[in-house]
């Protein structure tokens, strides 16, 4: 187990315990890997995979855990209903547009969501960029419409429509890394940009060779180096899966995507696996129900979460619950159903007295064309001009903007409710 350089004073044992820590963590790890995994690839040839996971075992962190701390510090006064957290990104981000054009267009956009926000809501807004890291992709399908295997990010095969290009490739491993610590290198560069990274916590093996045993504090603990937050898909949070054990021995904050299949004793489950010991902003609930049910379906799981007495940060991702197929063929969202999702979680939070903590959102700084609607109006005839994603629609930059006005509208309209109602 590597772990991560301390300064004497703050070395938490004696060499001999600290050895005992880490092989108590390494079993544990194994253990919940041994758990069935879902969306994983197979490697066609899996001894070159356990060769480039050795090489990921040397590579430098991505991420230091005293960031990963200050970040769990700030979900905390989320959780407490004293901030806002603000996270988005592309859907999937590909090797080919890992340029700095691509992530300063996208860090401007969140710069500027940030500030709509912070003004509108009267409290800080904490930022957190699906970025450096969001290479792997969970499908609903194993082959894509002309049969070929389907497409699961960067890290793992290319987009083109060929065999062989479809065909796992374990040395992407290396590459997303690569890619991955030269994003963080033009995201520090840009002087308070503020943001934290996160991905998607899906590849497995990707993420255990990613992690270290940080012992800075009392007690060693892993953490992952890959990135700040990271967060389970819906489609990988069965209860006796790889990925929820896996996420239970991480010190870094998680997220948790719920779909509108979650009942509330499900989703007391969750929070009792993954916060175990009620950290206050230790577990982000992402509710990703749809405009549809959202007002429906969510009250009870906040009622029931509440009632366990965990103080989880609740955030709205109003874009995978409201996906669908344009008549001309292109996987779409409309802008409206977005706002509808996110007004009907603000809905629910007022009715129960709870913090609408934040929102998650795939959008980027560029001007595609893969949304419907928003202020331009953008038609269905007009998706193909710049359909640009390797997965799911984002909104432009136009409609970021625009969104970000309507979540600042209903902030501001929670603020002078709160401000009326305790006079
Ligand atoms: C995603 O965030 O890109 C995603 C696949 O979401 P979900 O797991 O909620 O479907
Ligand atoms: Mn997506």
């Amino acid at each position: 187990m590597r772990r991560f350089p301390c300064r004497p004073a703050e070395t938490g044992a004696p060499a001999h315990e600290r050895c005992f820590a880490d092989q108590v963590l390494g079993r544990r790890l194994d253990e919940a890997l041994a758990r069935p995994a879902a969306q994983q690839p197979s490697w066609p040839a899996p001894e070159r995979a356990g060769a480039v996971i050795e090489q990921l075992q040397r590579a430098d962190p991505i991420v230091v855990p005293a960031e990963t701390a200050q970040l769990a510090d700030q979900l905390a006064s989320v959780a407490r209903g004293e901030a806002f957290l603000l996270q988005g990104g592309d859907c999937a981000e590909t090797f080919v547009d890992n340029t700095e054009a691509h992530l300063h267009a996208n860090l401007q956009v969140l710069s500027r969501m940030s500030a709509e926000l912070t003004h509108a809501a009267g409290m800080p807004v904490v930022t957190v960029a699906r970025m450096a890291g969001q290479y792997a992709k969970p499908r609903s399908n194993a082959v894509d419409a002309s049969g070929l295997p389907v497409y699961r990010g960067d890290i793992i095969n290319s987009a083109e429509p060929t065999a062989e290009a479809r065909t796992p490739d374990p040395q992407r491993m290396l590459r997303a890394h690569a890619h991955s610590a030269g994003a963080m290198r033009v995201i520090r560069g840009v002087r308070a940009s503020g943001v934290y990274i996160s991905h998607e916590m899906l590849l497995l093996e990707y993420e255990r060779a990613g992690l270290w045993a940080d012992a800075c504090g009392p007690g060693a603990r892993l953490t992952s180096g890959l990135a700040h937050f990271l967060w389970i898909g819906e489609r990988t949070r069965q209860l006796d899966g790889a990925h929820v054990a896996f996420a239970e021995l991480i010190s870094n904050p998680i997220g948790l995507k719920l779909g509108p299949s979650v009942t509330p004793e499900l989703a007391v489950e969750y929070v009792e696996r993954l916060d175990p010991h009620a950290t206050p902003g230790r577990l982000t609930l992402v509710s990703r129900m749809g405009h549809d049910r959202v007002r429906d379906v969510l009250p009870p799981i906040v009622e029931k979460v509440t009632a366990s007495g965990h103080q989880v940060v609740w955030q709205c991702d109003p874009m995978h619950g409201n996906t669908r197929n344009s008549r001309n063929g292109f996987k779409t969202r409309h802008f409206d159903h977005v706002v509808d999702e996110i007004a009907g979680f603000f809905d629910v939070h007022r009715g129960l007295g709870t913090h609408p903590g934040g929102i998650h959102v795939e959008v980027t700084g560029e001007d595609v064309t893969e949304c419907l609607g928003g202020t331009s109006g953008i038609a269905e005839h007009e998706l193909p001009t710049r359909y640009r994603t390797a997965c799911d629609p984002r909104l432009n930059a136009e409609q970021s903007i625009e969104l970000a006005s309507c979540v600042a509208e209903l902030l501001a309209a929670r603020r002078t409710g709160v401000q009326a109602r305790s006079r």
